[in-house]
C-alpha cells in the first residue's frame, strides 16, 4: 500500500475536466449513467478474456502504434502481467476504447471504468500510460497516477460536490452509506471511503478496509496484510497523524465478534491524538461478506482529572 496524496494543482485540473463532463451531461442526478458519459467522451467499451490470446496482440499492435515504437518483450510483458491478473483494466488511447477484464467481479465495474475515463481526460497521463500494469514507470509515479485517477473516479461517480452535500444531511452510520450507495449505484466500499473523506472535512473520521479478524477469507486479497486502506478525513490526517495502520487494526481485531455477515461490532475506546490528549471514539465493524468496514468517529475529548 503506497500512500500518496493528490496534489492541489492536479485536483483542481481533474475536478474542472469532471465538472466539465458534469455540465455537459446536463448535470444530471445520481445514479450516473456511464452510457452517457462514454457517448459524450466518444469511448468505446469492450470486455476482454485475460486467456484469450487474441487479446495480447491486439494490445502489442496498439501500444506499438500508440508508442510509434518498437517497444521491447511488449508482448511478453503484457502476457505475464495478465497471467498473474496484476491487469484489470486498459485505456487504450489511440483507438478510445476501455479494456475491461470480464472476470472483474461486476460491483467493481463502474470504479474500475471511470478510473480509466480520467485517465483519459486527464493530459498528462497520456505520456505515461500502457495500460493498467505495474512496470511501465516506477512504482511512486505508477502510485501518483493511479491516486489521480481513483480521484477523479470518486469525483464522477459521486457527481462533484452534490455526495458531500447529501452526506452531511444524514448521519456518519452504515445505514447512511447503504442509503447512498444505492442512491447513486456505487459500492458499499465506494461510499464509504467518500462519506469518510468527504462529508465533513473538519470531523476527525477513519475508516478501514480489510479481512476479517477472525475469518481471514472474508476480505481475503492478494496483499501481505489484513488491511487494504486507511481512508481519513483531513481532520483526521492533521490531528491524528501519529495513528498507524497496524495500531487502528489492533482496535478493529481487539473489538471484533464471531458474527460473519452485516454489522459485526460497536465499540468504544480511545485514541490519543499527537499532542497527547485522549478523545473518545465509535469504532463500528460491519462485513459485506467479501470485506470487513470498520468506521471509526472522534467523538469527545476525555476530561483530565485535576487533583485538588
Ligand atoms: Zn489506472
Amino acid at each position: 500500500m503506497i500512500d500518496v496524496d493528490v496534489g492541489d494543482f492536479e485536483k483542481r485540473e481533474i475536478d474542472a475536466q469532471i465538472s466539465r463532463i458534469l455540465r455537459d451531461l446536463g448535470s444530471p442526478p445520481p445514479p450516473l449513467k456511464l452510457e452517457d458519459v462514454r457517448k459524450l467522451l466518444k469511448l468505446d467499451l469492450k470486455y476482454y478474456k485475460s486467456t484469450d490470446p487474441g487479446i495480447i496482440e491486439e494490445l502489442t499492435h496498439r501500444f506499438t502504434l500508440f508508442a510509434r515504437k518498437t517497444i521491447p518483450d511488449i508482448g511478453k510483458h503484457l502476457a505475464a502481467a495478465l497471467a498473474k491478473s496484476k491487469l484489470n483494466a486498459f485505456w487504450v488511447p489511440d483507438s478510445r476504447r476501455i479494456l475491461l477484464d470480464e472476470t472483474v467481479p461486476e460491483p467493481k465495474h463502474r470504479w474500475i471504468e471511470s478510473h480509466e475515463i480520467t485517465h483519459s481526460v486527464t493530459d498528462w497521463h497520456k505520456e505515461f500510460l500502457l495500460g493498467d500494469n505495474r512496470y511501465t514507470v516506477d512504482p511512486f509515479c505508477h502510485a501518483t497516477l493511479e491516486a489521480e485517477a481513483n480521484y477523479g473516479a470518486g469525483r464522477l461517480l459521486f457527481l462533484s460536490d452534490l455526495f458531500a452535500k447529501e452526506a452531511r444531511d444524514l448521519a456518519p452510520t452504515f445505514d447512511s452509506i447503504k442509503t447512498l450507495s444505492k442512491r447513486y449505484e456505487n459500492s458499499m466500499v465506494s461510499t464509504f471511503w467518500r462519506m469518510i473523506e468527504s462529508r465533513d472535512p473538519r470531523q476527525a473520521v477513519f475508516g478501514i478496509v480489510s479481512a476479517h479478524p477472525k475469518f481471514p477469507e472474508i476480505g481475503a486479497h492478494d496483499g501481505e496484510d489484513a488491511w487494504r486502506y486507511f481512508i481519513r478525513s483531513p481532520a483526521f490526517r492533521s490531528q491524528f497523524s501519529n495513528i498507524s495502520i497496524e495500531a487502528t487494526f489492533g482496535l478493529v481485531a481487539k473489538h471484533c465478534t464471531n458474527r460473519k455477515k452485516g454489522p459485526i461490532f460497536f465499540a468504544k475506546d480511545v485514541m490519543t491524538n499527537e499532542i497527547g490528549e485522549d478523545w473518545e471514539c465509535t469504532i463500528e465493524g460491519f462485513s459485506t461478506t467479501h470485506a470487513v468496514l470498520t468506521l471509526g468517529i472522534i467523538t469527545t475529548k476525555k476530561s483530565t482529572i485535576v487533583a485538588t
